[in-house]
């Protein structure tokens, strides 16, 4: 493709393409980069140029891209049946899905003391939704016990669950929900006490008294609370306290209230284990999951729920218990072969030993490269999941989402000298590869990084 169908291109994709969370104004005065192809950890654009998908297409890829397998299932199930909806019938693709997932989540807890029950997958087509769907089944199922007073919500600061209504009021990232303020519901907030260091542990016994006093004020009010276990994703890479999800699981369990865990992020296996919820075998009542679902190639989404939910919306037709949600698209059955062929990889390839593996080398070579830069804060990570903090030239490292000036800056580096694609949060560096991605690529992204902060430096000589 030639330059002059380049420049055609990217002028009409700066006006007729509205991009999300861009500033398109801003967007106009860049060159912006229109892939063509992909392949393996890497994104080809229509100037012949290699790119590193080091933030894994928004968080989603595990296989990279275009993985022979996936497509082989796709084109597969594209021409067989390319859409029937669940609402009236059902397909082979659902089905075997379903069922692969509920037993694989029930592997992942099979050390867990009480049999693992989540065993009932809803679908549907992003993260949002996924959550969207879980705080209606929670609120719907307290409705359907009798308990009708508990219409409320326990989230955590600096969440975030998704850009729909109900997730938008469950996050609490400021600047994401502030101008809908007026229109969102209000949900109570508990602390999430980040542990940045595995090794290092504090005392959370002062957010746990928080905590409980917050539900046992509210007892008979809140439906469920919502958490990303592990790991808060959009916030900056946030890990939660070793310990802590088991503890809000223990005041769950005692004042009755359903624990939903939003796995959109940390689910398949970018925190190592299938499920993050897994890592200390604590069962949520409901989980939501997304982003890797279908390997990063299709959109789709699920919920999943345990027996205990499933049973109370069970009645005759007339007592309108049913689950009153659906979707066009749910359950489309080329993204659930997808999904299929996806968690057959993750055991064949033996992922999770990958990502571990991958995760302490990335680990290393960061804190070599860049852990004693006086502008780098303290690195966060689980499994490749990676946040680091780019301080401002004073030293701070607070200075919140809307300064991001040189975490972007150390990004527009990488991608331009570098062609390793990056992405801050803030002042905050995301690393999001792919999950099978190999040493090489990481030595590559460390050093993308690296160059980008020397640049920074010499910058603010
Ligand atoms: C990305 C994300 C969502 C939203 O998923 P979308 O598919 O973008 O709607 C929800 N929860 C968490 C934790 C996420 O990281």
């Amino acid at each position: 493709m030639g330059l002059r169908d380049y420049k055609q291109l990217a002028e009409q994709d700066q006006s007729v393409v509205w991009h999300p969370y861009t500033q398109m104004q801003e967007y106009a005065r860049t060159e912006p980069i229109i892939i063509s192809r992909g392949e393996g950890p890497y994104l080809y654009d229509i100037r012949r140029r290699r790119f590193l998908d080091a933030y894994g297409s928004m968080w989603c890829n595990v296989w990279g891209h275009n993985h022979p397998e996936l497509v082989k299932a796709i084109q597969q199930q594209a021409g067989q049946l390319c859409h029937a909806s669940l609402f009236s019938v059902s397909h082979v693709p659902a089905i075997d899905f379903a069922n692969m997932l509920v037993d694989a989540i029930k592997q992942d807890f099979r050390f867990a003391d009480e049999p693992p029950t989540l065993s009932h997958v809803f679908y549907s087509d992003n993260g949002s939704t996924a959550v969207e769907v879980a705080m209606k089944m929670a609120l719907q199922y307290q409705n359907q016990k009798g308990k009708i007073s508990r219409t409320q919500f326990l989230t955590f600061h600096e969440g975030y669950h998704g850009d729909t209504f109900g997730a938008m009021s469950a996050s609490s990232i400021e600047v994401f929900r502030q101008k809908f303020a007026p229109s969102l519901f209000n949900c109570h907030h508990a602390t999430y006490p980040m542990q940045v260091d595995p090794d290092e542990h504090e005392s959370t016994r002062h957010h746990e008294m928080q905590l409980e006093a917050l539900i046992a004020g509210r007892n008979d009010k809140i439906a469920a609370v919502v958490i990303e276990p592990v790991i808060q994703g959009a916030s900056g890479m946030r890990p939660l306290a070793e310990d802590y999800l088991g503890k809000i699981k223990k005041y769950c369990r005692e004042y009755d209230i359903l624990l939903i865990t939003d796995e959109v992020f940390t689910g398949f296996c970018r925190t190592g284990p299938l499920v993050a919820s897994s890592t200390e075998l604590v069962e949520p009542d409901i989980m939501c999951l997304g982003k890797g679902i279908t390997g990063g190639t299709l959109p789709m989404a699920v919920t999943v729920a345990s027996d205990r939910v499933f049973e109370a919306f069970k009645g005759e037709w007339a007592e309108m218990r049913q689950f009153l949600h659906g979707h066009t698209y749910s359950g489309n059955p080329i993204a659930c072969a997808a999904a299929i062929r996806n968690l057959e990889m993750i055991f064949e390839e033996k992922l999770k030993e990958n990502v571990k593996s991958r995760a302490r080398e990335l680990n290393y070579a960061l804190r070599r490269a860049i852990g004693s830069s006086p502008r780098v804060g303290q690195i966060r990570q689980r499994g490749l999941a990676v946040g680091i903090p780019i301080k401002d030239a004073s030293g701070n490292e607070d200075a919140g989402y809307e300064s991001r000036d040189d975490a972007m800056k150390i990004c527009e580096h990488a991608i331009e000298r570098s062609r390793v694609l990056l992405r801050p949060l803030g002042n905050v560096i995301t690393i999001v590869p792919p999950l099978n991605i190999e040493s090489e690529q990481i030595g590559e992204i460390v050093n993308a990084i690296s160059r980008g902060l020397e640049a920074l430096e010499a910058g603010n000589k």
